[in-house]
């Protein structure tokens, strides 16, 4: 696939950080503006602007647009213009130092007492509640009053009373850091404390540290603004915006501009702070540098150029013709199924296997578009469903057949299931995405589906929810809802790799069961032979996104063809084999290495 051909459905996503911030058009716009801002109030002392503080008698309140005065003057003849400008500087100023000084104080708070947790936590959140007790701008006016008017002290007590708001977010996040594995991996390498949050748990929290920053910005300008107003900060002829918007309250009337023009400020500046924050704190996640900020579309991207072949089994429910699915990274196309070929008829079962990473769940999730795009794309081939092709269907036509022709079973099905829902209404949910039932029809079928699926007492655990149940009651709930609208094709992928062997056991019992019984067609997912010959009629053993052999699961079995099955037959172990199956194992592994090098 060359990069210049592709004409995707969706325009794709640009990857790096700047190109994400400006993909999101409020945020660039905040971000242009301030830029112009921050450059104006940095060359303020070079810039042909009057002095800000002297006064002229003569030429009060002149309205915007006077000679020489391009925003008027106040009520002392000063230009509002170069005080503005001035002014700016100073709250911006003031505002960014306060936020700093939070962030820091506030974020070595949280870190240090949400990693060492105990005495520590308890004696530094105390401390942390009480500060939050307080209405936080009376305590700042508190700290002021104590402290003296003043800039400096406007920039102490606005910082102090912002600390909490750091300190609650970042032990939050600490304590949810500090007991995940790759933190007790660093401290089992002998790590000490400090090293542990310098290189594992800072560079975690730095995200959210910098996102409370970006959103509380804004506020901190808000509040230097609300003590200069009461005349607390910014003390005269010094201007800064909350002065300025104070000594123009007395003219509001009169001259609305000497007040409108600071408040505009403030609004402005808050507003693109704030913007620019929402950017931010998207492009800071690095899930959404794939190309997920660019807007997933419902269906993946297929290219406009695609060969859709003849369906060669026209008689089968579903047919994969020489499928390629592949991911846009930067530059090219990283493709994960390479013209794949398959097919299932109504009542049969056929196995997917291969290793990780071979592209079996890619190849299932391309069959309902369900692939991620971007990154994800479609660049050739066909899958017909009953011989229709699914990738020319509408969007709308396509999702439609999601559940109701072609329904999916997951391999862990706890991820799958809502944790906050009891499973009947997840069951009914299924079942009302297709269906016009309700009230009920809905409850009483969703508890026969479970009855189906051999819950045992469904009607009463049907109010439960997922962490009440087994892996293997919550594996039949996700079959319960694959079989909700009676699809005619089920694709399970690894939907008992999550499960031991005899509750394994039961669910493919079950679930070959119910295939026969409605006889719909399965594609079997797994990575197990000896999942293989319990439940399949046919067998593709799949490598490196290719099917590598194909053929009736007994043949496959008792004869492979290809090296690559040999080695996935041998994996399974049989009774007697006793310590001779590892060596024998190694001994494959090592011929088929040696094989692939030369
Ligand atoms: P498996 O056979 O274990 O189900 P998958 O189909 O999930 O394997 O993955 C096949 C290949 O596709 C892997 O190399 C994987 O790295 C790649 N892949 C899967 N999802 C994505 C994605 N969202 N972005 C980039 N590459 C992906
Ligand atoms: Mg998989």
């Amino acid at each position: 696939m060359s990069d210049t051909s592709i004409q995707a459905r969706r325009t794709s996503g640009r990857i790096s950080a700047w190109g994400l911030l400006f993909n999101n058009r409020l945020a660039a716009a905040g971000f242009v503006l301030l830029s112009i801002l921050l450059i104006a109030i940095l060359s303020t002392p070079w810039l042909p602007l009057s002095d800000p503080d002297a006064t002229a008698p003569v030429n009060r309140l002149l309205p915007p647009l006077s000679e020489g005065h391009l925003l008027g003057t106040d009520q002392l003849g000063r230009d509002i213009l170069s005080r503005l400008i001035w002014g700016t500087r100073v709250s911006i100023a003031v505002g960014f130092a306060a936020t700093l000084v939070a962030a820091i104080l506030g974020s070595a708070i949280g870190i240090m007492s949400g990693y060492a947790g105990g005495r520590t936590d308890n004696l530094l959140m105390r401390g942390i509640d009480m500060l939050m007790a307080f209405p936080y701008i009376l305590l700042a006016l508190a700290i002021v009053a104590a402290l003296g008017p003043g800039l400096m002290n406007a920039l102490y007590a606005i910082a102090i009373v912002n600390i909490p708001f750091f300190a609650r977010n970042v032990r939050g996040i600490t304590i949810g850091l500090s007991h995940r594995e790759f933190v007790d991996a660093a401290r089992l390498s002998g790590k000490g404390p400090l090293a542990i949050i310098l290189s594992e748990i800072l560079p975690n929290v730095l995200p959210v540290i910098v996102i409370t920053m970006s959103t509380t910005a804004g506020w901190m300008i808000l509040e230097t603004a609300g003590l200069s107003f009461l005349g607390l900060g910014a003390q005269p002829p010094q201007a800064d915006l909350g002065s300025m918007l104070g000594e123009g309250r007395a003219q509001l009337f009169t001259a609305p501009h000497v007040s409108i023009v600071p408040g505009v400020m403030i609004f402005l500046i808050v507003i693109c702070l704030n913007l620019l924050g929402d950017g931010i704190r998207d492009v800071l996640d690095p899930r959404l540098k794939s190309g997920a900020l660019a807007r997933p579309g419902p269906v993946t991207a297929l290219r406009r150029d695609r060969h859709a072949p003849a369906n060669p089994h026209p008689d089968a429910s579903l047919s994969i013709v020489g499928l390629q699915t592949g991911f846009e990274q930067r530059k090219r196309i990283a493709s994960a199924v390479k013209g794949v070929s398959l097919y299932v008829r109504r009542g049969e079962c056929l196995g997917l296997i291969g290793e990780s990473g071979s592209g079996k769940s890619v190849t299932a999730l391309s069959v309902m578009g369900l692939v991620g795009s971007p990154p994800g794309i479609i660049g050739d081939g066909a899958i017909y469903l009953d011989n229709e092709d699914v990738l020319s269907m509408s969007e709308a036509r396509l999702i439609a057949c999601r559940g109701k022709r072609v329904a999916y079973i997951f391999q862990d099905p706890l991820t799958t299931l809502h944790p906050m829902y009891p499973i009947g209404k997840q069951v009914e949910e299924a079942l009302a995405a297709h269906q016009p039932l309700s009230g009920k029809d809905l409850a009483e079928k969703a508890i026969a589906l479970l009855d189906k699926v051999q819950i045992p007492e469904a009607r009463e655990r049907a109010g439960h929810y997922p962490h009440q149940l087994s892996g293997g009651q919550r594996q039949r709930v996700g079959i319960a809802m694959a079989l909700a609208n009676d699809p005619d094709v089920i694709i399970s992928d690894e939907p008992t790799t999550a499960l031991d062997v005899t509750v394994q056991a039961q669910v493919l019992d079950l679930l070959a069961a119910l295939q026969k019984e409605r006889g719909m067609a399965l594609l079997f997912i797994t990575h197990d032979f000896a999942v293989v010959s319990q439940i399949c009629d046919r067998v593709a053993v799949m490598k490196d996104g290719e099917i590598v052999e194909t053929g009736p699961t007994a043949r496959i079995l008792s004869d492979p063809q290809h090296e690559y099955t040999r080695r996935l037959i041998a994996c399974v172990p049989e009774i007697g084999d006793g310590p001779a199956f590892l060596p024998r194992i190694a001994r494959l592994f090592d011929a088929g290495a040696k094989g692939a090098l030369s």
